[in-house]
């Protein structure tokens, strides 16, 4: 583990296009080991983008990104080790549907050679306590609503111990009943002390929970600030005008 106050991510000058499109713009954010950073912004400015060169699902163009002792562009062997060390949370939950809830826990684990069945086994009921879905560890994931399909991905996640976790808004596919069951596991996750990178439309979550609030758009990082500074002291036109259509 870092110890708290390290940046723990550590991206420089990133730039990112496919093909004509330039979609991120000299990117620069360093995060600290336990903080919880939210990024918010229009659709299409790259922030999904972003949170997959993190870890390392898009290779980068130009600048780096340091994650815990790896840094990226790397080598095969150090992309598996980033992969290994963040996890991520997607919009649809991405789940096997072929797998139980458990199964979904203990494949990556045991795949690895992290684990065998019975500690994986034993991890993975533990988490599904820590996120409120104990007794639906034998059901499919179609069987479940889709805040109890997240908690199950969030659980997923944790399954491989990473240090860092990376949200894609993890709520927007959700029914609006389901959402607080979610930003709930995700409250009492940033309270454990682990590093969270959450991009995310919640803007009641982001001012409650973050540490820092980031905004983007159109491939550019443009304002970097803690929530009450984000949310009261921001000159940024673009940001304002952001604001003004979700607040
Ligand atoms: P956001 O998550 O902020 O909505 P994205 O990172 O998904 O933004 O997308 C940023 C831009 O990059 C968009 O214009 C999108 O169409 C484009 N883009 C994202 N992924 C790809 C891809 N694999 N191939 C081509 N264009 C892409
Ligand atoms: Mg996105």
């Amino acid at each position: 583990m870092s110890p708290i106050g390290k940046p723990i991510v550590d991206a420089r000058g990133i730039n990112k296009s496919f093909n004509t499109a330039h979609v991120l713009k000299n990117v620069d954010l360093k995060v600290n080991a336990g903080e919880v950073v939210c990024i918010v912004g229009p659709s299409g400015s790259g922030k999904s983008t972003f949170l997959r060169l993190i870890n390392g699902l898009e290779d980068i163009d130009g600048g780096q990104i340091e994650v815990g002792e790896t840094t990226l562009p790397g080598a095969p062997k150090e992309l598996l080790s980033v992969r290994r060390n963040v996890g991520m949370v997607f919009q649809n939950f991405n789940l096997f549907p072929h797998l139980t809830v458990l199964e979904n826990l203990t494949l990556s684990p045991r795949r690895t050679g992290r684990m065998n069945r019975s500690g994986a086994e034993n991890k993975a009921r533990e988490l599904l306590k820590r996120v409120g879905i104990s007794e639906q560890s034998s059901k499919y994931p179609s069987q479940l609503s889709g805040g109890q399909q997240q908690r199950v991905a969030i659980a997923r996640a944790l399954a491989m111990e990473p240090q860092i976790l990376l949200f894609d808004e993890p709520t927007s596919a959700l029914d609006p009943e389901n959402v607080n069951e979610v930003l709930n596991v995700m409250k009492e996750l940033a309270s454990s002390g682990i590093t969270m990178i959450v991009v995310t439309h919640e803007m009641g979550f982001a001012r409650e929970v973050a540490d820092r609030i980031v905004f983007m758009a159109d491939g550019q990082l443009l304002v970097d600030a803690s929530p009450s500074q984000f949310f009261e002291h921001v000159e940024d036109e673009r940001l304002r005008s952001f604001l003004s259509k979700i607040l």
